[in-house]
């Protein structure tokens, strides 16, 4: 299926940015503090950053990617990984959020890498054509 991974592509390229995570792990929306609600783009980050699943650190690049997952396991992959980081998800939290996950990505192509901004997220590089043949 289709989801979000970090990715250290693109960086750089706005101030603010930062790449904690690993590259190309499963990412999800993390939780955004208050300082980063009134201002995402300063503050502590969290309002610009998608969380890695794995390395339960953050990163402002995420890049949309044909995964090897079946739905249920990528929502177990979000599930566990709540766990792991203390929070007890509710029966359906991790469902509908990977619900929500997939439904953002859904209309962008394999390979554009894109950034968030609160619960918004934005086109930061479309994937190059590949040759054809
Ligand atoms: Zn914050």
């Amino acid at each position: 299926m289709k989801v979000l991974v970090a990715t250290a592509r693109t960086q750089g390229a706005r101030a603010g940015d930062y790449h904690w995570c690993v590259e190309g792990e499963l990412v999800r929306i993390g939780e955004i503090c208050a300082l980063d609600r009134a201002d995402p783009g300063g503050g502590c980050g969290c309002g610009r950053a998608f969380a890695g699943l794995n390395s339960h650190r953050a990163t402002t690049t995420a890049r949309v990617a044909e995964v090897p997952l079946s739905y249920p396991d990528y929502v177990e992959a979000i599930r566990s990984s709540l766990q792991q980081q203390g929070y007890e998800p509710c029966d359906d939290c991790a469902d509908e959020e990977a619900d929500e996950l997939a439904e953002l990505v859904a209309d962008w192509p394999v390979g554009t890498i894109v950034g968030r901004r609160l619960a918004e997220l934005w086109v930061r590089e479309l994937p190059t054509a590949e040759p054809s043949g």
